[in-house]
């Protein structure tokens, strides 16, 4: 198709699924962190695809992973076990704190957050999931609603007994006075709401370590802790949603681990497959064994896949081999470096925030009165994609001047220092 048969043969066969439309590109080829479009222009990939592709796109290793298993094991019943099977839950457990031991292997995060809800209402025998009221866990029916920011306009009934509390919002939080953010207070608040509105059936919190669609936030030190032992004290289970952050890309292998806390059931998945549709869902021996006796039943056509399994174990080998734990914290240093000193030099850049290769910066019109700077934020990523370079808005509902920065761990220091420097002229360029 010429690129003209291409837009117009998109407008009239494809179904629009996203409110921000379809970036301007036809997008030929991906290798590591480019992206080259159909005038052979290279764009570098500051958004990892979907915040996926962990390794680099088409990284040699997955490209060997994928064509050897489709090649001699591509797909199984359901009740059939091989090898990479056993082998991804074996090098996830390694790869995690106990008792987190046993594991599920699925293909995306919603469906990941699905059975993960379903497995607590089993074990909890209740039905209440709370979440922050700007996490992300997904466009499916269960994952949707404890996905605050999705519009439920046009989809109700929305599952019932879905309840949040504030997300710990330290830059514009109302806790926040005098530059201290009592959070201790926010979740006290938070929890207070809860109870209130709760009909006694609380089964689990589930959350993300660090809000990432929801804007780049981190919640303070300490602030896990004491929601685990809100959980603790009600009986509920907590779901901690890795599906961005899994995998050493804040700079610890799970950014949970930074908080001091385990939760009782994990959900992995983009960063698993790292491109590929893989998710995972990981809980310990009690939870097991007690949905295990209930019947826990979660079956879906891709359920312990070998092609997803094999993925998902090279991406788990690949990354131990290459310790890209030690690699996200040091790129990490080099964008927080990149991003401050913007920060100095553009007003319009009121926070810089995030860990490792998950950062973002939020762009306001005054520094005083936080104004959301929304049209400059749009005129920016415009401008970045002019010049080469591939970021995006968090897309959320009254938040759309948060720039997220999540480059793929495998982007050389040039590469992201080359991104920097477009971002650089991006800020100034979309002031005229
Ligand atoms: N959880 C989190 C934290 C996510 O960011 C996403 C995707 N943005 C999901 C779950 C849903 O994953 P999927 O799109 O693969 O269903």
């Amino acid at each position: 198709l010429t690129t003209e048969q291409f837009w117009d043969t998109a407008r009239r066969h494809l179904i629009r699924y996203n409110r921000a439309g379809f970036v301007p590109a036809i997008i030929e080829r991906a290798n590591g962190a480019h992206l080259y479009d159909e005038t052979g222009r290279s764009i570098i990939d500051f958004t990892s695809g979907q915040m996926s592709s962990l390794l680099g796109h088409s990284h040699p290793a997955i490209v060997e992973a994928v064509s050897e298993s489709i090649a001699t094991l591509d797909h199984l019943f359901s009740g059939m076990l091989s090898q990479p099977v056993v082998g991804l839950a074996a090098a996830l457990a390694r790869t995690l704190p106990a008792p987190l031991t046993r594991t599920m292997i699925l293909s995306t995060g919603g469906e990941s957050n699905e059975a993960a809800i379903k497995m607590a209402k089993l074990y909890t025998g209740k039905h209440e999931i709370v979440a922050f009221d700007q996490s992300y866990h997904g466009s499916t029916h269960a994952s949707g609603a404890a996905t605050y920011c999705l519009s439920r306009s046009g989809y109700g009934p929305v599952a019932p007994g879905n309840l949040i509390i504030p997300t710990p919002n330290s830059y514009r939080s109302a806790f926040r006075k005098d530059g201290e953010h009592d959070w201790q207070a926010e979740l006290d608040f938070g929890f207070a709401m809860v109870d209130r509105q709760s009909v006694g059936s609380l089964a689990a919190f589930i959350a993300e370590p660090i809000l990432s669609t929801g804007g780049i936030i981190e919640p303070p030190d300490g602030y896990f802790a004491a929601l685990r032992k809100k959980c603790d004290e009600r009986g509920m289970l907590l779901i901690i949603d890795e599906a961005q952050t899994g995998l050493c890309r804040t700079g610890d292998w799970y950014a949970f681990q930074r908080d001091g806390i385990v939760p009782d059931i994990l959900t992995l998945s983009k960063t698993l497959g790292a491109g590929l549709p893989v998710s995972a869902v990981v809980t310990n021996d009690e939870v097991e064994a007690t949905c295990s006796d209930r019947h826990f039943m979660f079956t879906t056509t891709h359920v312990s896949d070998p092609l997803a399994a094999a993925v998902g174990l090279t991406v788990v080998r690949t990354l131990e081999e290459g310790q890209f734990d030690v690699t996200a914290r040091r790129l990490g240093e080099q964008l927080r470096r990149g991003l401050l000193d913007l920060q100095a030099r553009h007003d319009r850049i009121g926070d810089v925030r995030g860990r490792g290769l998950l950062q973002g910066i939020e762009l306001v019109m005054d520094r005083e009165t936080k104004e959301p700077a929304d049209d400059y934020g749009t005129q920016v990523t415009a401008a970045c994609f002019e010049l080469g370079l591939h970021l995006n808005i968090a897309q959320l509902p009254g938040v759309n001047s948060i720039l997220r920065l999540a480059p793929p761990l495998t982007i050389t220091e040039e590469d992201l220092d080359a991104g920097l420097a477009i971002l650089d002229q991006a800020l100034t360029i979309a002031l005229d």
